[in-house]
């Protein structure tokens, strides 16, 4: 039976963990039951950082079965970067893992007295936390080898980095993928500082001796895949463009169509763009001996994921995503990948949010700190933030706090966290979902460069108002019920725009729970869970006003295209108006 593994660190006594039933979450999974325990059982105004918050760890409904693509795993807890709920996922191994031992989440819950590390050891027999001082500081590669030799190779791993022990407002949460390495990373607002304040190091996760979770209906479950894995080969976004190129094929995209924000969000397109984009990358891939192509956890058919070798044709990083290479590429008028990868493989060991620490540095170039451009300098800065200097503590809380330290005007937040690779003004689809999303800025909550730039489910012009609030409501709904799946949001591509893989979706669910979802459900779900995750920003003291861009995006147009944000406030509080 499928339970709730909940962990109590201030325990008397010591930490103590306790699986019980699903309850009133039962038919949650995801962001759904992330956001729904957060919303039930934190304390709005609590610190983020006490006692109070919970940190929780949940795979998606399918996760832990053979249905493609469903390995995402969702951390919620109350931001100590927005001030809100928080919802951040990535993918990996562990997702799989959880989930085949049974467990639909993982609650932490309270703090320890006292200056001692834990580790937690889950598998079929049980669940172990032993405190740890020797994993203190450590980055996450060196951890993930040591648990490697104390545990073997078939665990998955859930850690942080000296970030997330140091309580850093960007530090991460990390995964490891197939290979082993802590590379898939729940990146965004401060989650690892959370896992840092309950003092847990790592979860270490081993599903041995346990099976494939087992659909209701086997053959249709099987069946309905198929059809989902056809759809997926079959569209071009998911069956070619990502498995060839990664996720960095956006930076042409995005340049060409002046929606690139260069040196701190001064202008929309990078002359040296091209140096940087998906195509070089991935040709400099092969030709080191890593991978343009590469899934990163089992079950993954669009494979979007790649290996970057160094110069010398040794392991440097994973690929770095189209937004990681944005932030520390374009964002700060760096044009060298070897340094963007550099910079990845840093914020990766660290235990970064590489977006939050790209918009940071860009933000830091613009105080003065570095000039833009300068990619030695910027890796400095990142050191600085690893070994917790005062500068490094400064950048390591984020673009907002740093913006406050050096008194810099232009800081592209909203609620706190920092914008991703897409300017508000030239696809003003994503300035309504930077705006509204109850996450802060948060390019996954409602995808409009899909509409707005692909034309993939629709075409709402980019650079005009009309239509965007319709536009980034459906999105952000259907972001919120895909997070809730398991299923990587890659998928939405291939979902959008065929209905035929939308119902392979909706039957894999049905089939495997004995449900009757149709889409109408689904819509229902999404607006559930953001409805949970306003109602908790509202008790939190967040009003229309946390809604908004910064300033400077209305007043300060940007080129190519001369735009500034266009949508009117009256209109950006109708976007959950339903
Ligand atoms: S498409 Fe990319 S991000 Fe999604 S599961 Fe596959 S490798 Fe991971």
């Amino acid at each position: 039976m499928d339970t709730i593994l909940r962990i109590d660190m201030g325990a008397e006594g010591g930490p103590k963990a306790n699986a019980t039933a699903m309850g009133g979450y039962a038919g949650y999974g995801g962001r759904a039951l992330t956001s729904a325990i957060v919303s039930k059982e934190v304390p709005p105004l609590c610190h983020p950082l006490g006692a109070e918050n919970k940190l929780v760890i949940a795979p998606g409904l399918l996760s832990g079965t053979t249905g493609a693509m469903s390995g995402r795993i969702s951390v919620g807890c109350k931001s100590p970067l927005t001030g809100g709920i928080k919802e951040a996922n990535a993918g990996g191994q562990p997702s799989q893992v959880l989930a085949r031992l049974g467990y639909r989440a993982i609650v932490i819950e309270g703090k320890p007295q006292g200056d001692d590390l834990y580790k937690v050891f889950i598998n079929k027999d049980g669940v172990k936390i032993t405190a740890d001082n020797s994993l203190k500081m450590l980055p996450n590669y060196d951890l993930v080898e040591k648990m490697k030799a104390e545990y073997g190779d078939k665990i998955a791993c859930i850690s942080i980095g000296p970030a997330g022990e140091m309580k850093m407002s960007a530090a991460s949460v990390a995964c490891t993928d197939m290979e082993l390495r802590p590379t898939r990373h729940a990146g965004r607002g401060g989650v690892g500082a959370v896992m840092g304040s309950k003092k847990v190091k790592v979860i270490v996760v081993d599903d041995s001796g346990m099976p494939m979770r087992t659909p209701k209906d086997p053959e249709k479950f099987r069946e309905a895949n198929k059809r989902f894995v056809d759809g997926l080969k079959s569209h071009a976004v998911t069956g070619q463009g990502l498995p060839a190129y990664g996720t960095n094929i956006l930076t042409n995209i995005l340049n060409e169509v002046g929606g690139y924000p260069t040196y701190n969000f001064k202008q929309g397109r990078f002359d040296d763009a091209a140096k940087i984009s998906g195509e070089t990358q991935a040709e400099l891939e092969v030709k080191r001996g890593g991978l343009a192509t590469h899934g990163c956890h089992r079950g993954c058919v669009i494979r979007c994921s790649g290996v970057y070798h160094d110069k010398d044709g040794h392991y440097l990083t994973k690929q770095p995503e189209y937004e990681t290479v944005w932030a520390h590429g374009g964002n700060c008028g760096i044009c060298d990948l070897d340094a963007i990868a550099k910079m990845d493989f840093l914020d990766d060991n660290y235990g970064l949010d590489t977006i939050e620490m790209g918009a940071t540095i860009g933000v830091a170039m613009e105080a003065g700190l570095a000039k833009f451009g300068d990619a030695e300098a910027a890796i400095n800065l990142l050191h600085e933030v690893g070994k917790g200097t005062c500068i490094g503590r400064i950048l390591g809380n984020g673009a907002a706090f740093t913006g406050k330290a050096y008194g810099v005007e232009r800081v592209p937040v909203v609620k706190g966290q920092a914008m991703p690779a897409y300017d508000p003004r030239a696809v003003q689809g994503m300035g309504v979902t930077y705006a509204t999303s109850p996450m802060g800025a948060d390019h996954t909550a409602g995808y409009a460069v899909a509409q707005n730039v692909l034309k993939v489910g629709g075409d709402v012009n980019a650079l005009k108002p009309e239509g965007q609030v319709d536009l980034s409501r459906t999105l952000q709904i259907a972001t919120a019920a895909i997070d809730s799946t398991g299923m990587c949001l890659f998928i939405a591509f291939a979902v959008l725009d065929q209905p035929d893989t939308f119902q392979a979706l909706l039957d894999m669910l049905n089939s495997f729970y004995g449900l009757n979802l149709t889409g109408d459900g689904v819509t229902e779900l999404g607006k559930t869970v953001l409805t949970m995750e306003r109602d908790f920003n509202a008790r939190a003291g967040f009003t229309a006003a946390q809604d908004r861009l910064p300033r400077f995006f209305r007043t300060e147009p940007i080129s190519p295209h001369n735009v500034t944000f266009q949508v009117k406030d009256e209109d950006l509080d109708k976007v959950f108006n339903w």
